[in-house]
């Protein structure tokens, strides 16, 4: 075979290929046409029988040289590929997401603008314990100029013979130190049936990581009129978290911040690994304010510092952390709670860093 011949045949593989190219994007775009149809009459994309009819299509029609398991093979590639398109084209359509609403959210919690560009903070203790308790953390709190304070009265423990938290006389005790210093009270709600009682008290429901794929619960915070933190479930997928949030906003709530607070890994130095990545991912794909759990997500005292400024470095909205005033006999988490001199110290590094970097306080 001569040097011209073998560019010949080349020139025609390069001429194939762009037949087939343009052959699997019509194919594509006639996909997309039936993906329409089968979203308006609410059908399965995926379709068993019609796959295993393309199939033995294919096969009664074969006439080689490929034989037909690379034929199956190939096409097999090719019917994948217009699935994930199709489920590509729903993600752009979430409500949450960027491509559906490009401006950012912002959420006023009583007069902070959540969201803005400046970060918030949200502190307090991880149980309400006592009113002289929360009335303390409030007045340390309310001190700084902060907004918010958190602390839960019902609390998700993982055995059920620790304290489980103070119910609604908890909230009262919160919200009555909140109004004390002007606060709005942040406060996690485990089931809708305590949803109703709990707004009298409550400004913003935190909807915690067990509970991030408790879609009845999801549901029912979407319809009320307040803001709802919503923290990423300790094994979730930063898809799964962004559908958790869509559950809500489907149902009518767009007040909805994302909190980051560690997953589960291998890793055993911190309770949590701080996935820090999600903050920019979250930031990109969705419209929404993101939150850093620096408590929950390090369970270390010693790194709650660093991670507050990598959080509010990576572009955070805002930072939530512990404080109880005597976290050594705190009845749930006492190993990583602040106590008032250093939730002092700590904030002051946090604005002496946003300050040397010249970051919006
Ligand atoms: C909390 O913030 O009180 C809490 C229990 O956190 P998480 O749901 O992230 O574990
Ligand atoms: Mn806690």
């Amino acid at each position: 075979m001569s040097q011209t011949d073998l560019e010949q045949l080349r020139e025609k593989v390069d001429a194939v290929n762009l037949q087939i190219l343009s052959l699997i994007n019509d194919r594509a775009s006639v996909i997309q046409e039936i993906g329409k149809i089968k979203e308006k009459q609410g059908m399965n994309r995926y379709d068993p029988l019609r796959e295993r009819h393309m199939l033995n299509l294919l096969k009664d029609n074969n006439n080689g040289p490929l034989d037909q398991k690379t034929v199956d093979h190939i096409f097999k590639e090719i019917f994948k590929s217009a699935l994930d398109m199709q489920e590509e084209d729903t993600r752009k359509t979430l409500l949450v997401s960027r491509k559906k609403k490009a401006e950012d959210t912002i959420i006023n919690i009583n007069g902070e603008m959540v969201g803005q560009g400046e970060p918030s903070f949200i502190f307090g203790p991880c149980a309400v314990e006592s009113q002289e308790q929360v009335t303390t953390v409030a007045e340390a709190i309310g001190g700084k100029g902060l907004k918010m304070i958190r602390g839960g009265a019902y609390k998700p423990r993982t055995s059920p013979y620790d304290f489980q938290g103070l119910g609604l006389e908890g909230l009262k005790m919160l919200k009555k130190a909140a109004d004390q210093y002007n606060l709005a009270v942040v406060s996690e709600i485990v089931t809708p049936h305590h949803l109703e009682e709990a707004l009298d008290y409550v400004d913003v429901v935190q909807v915690g990581a067990r509970n991030m794929q408790n879609f009845e619960l999801l549901k029912a915070v979407g319809s009320i009129n307040k803001p709802v933190l919503l923290k990423r479930g300790m094994s979730a997928t930063i898809e799964e978290f962004i559908n958790a949030a869509e559950y809500i906003i489907a149902s009518g709530n767009s007040q909805i911040i994302l909190c980051e607070r560690g997953i589960r890994t291998y890793e055993k130095a911190t309770r949590n690994t701080l996935d820090i990545s999600a903050v920019p991912i979250l930031k990109q794909e969705t419209h929404l304010p993101v939150f850093v759990d620096v408590t929950h997500s390090t369970g270390r005292r010693d790194l709650l510092l660093p991670a507050a400024k990598a959080a509010i470095a990576i572009g955070a909205d805002g930072v939530m952390a512990e404080v109880h005033p005597d976290p050594a006999v705190a009845l749930s988490d006492a190993q990583q709670q602040m106590n008032l001199p250093q939730f002092d110290e700590y904030y002051d590094s946090l604005m002496k860093f946003m300050k040397q970097y010249e970051m919006k306080i």
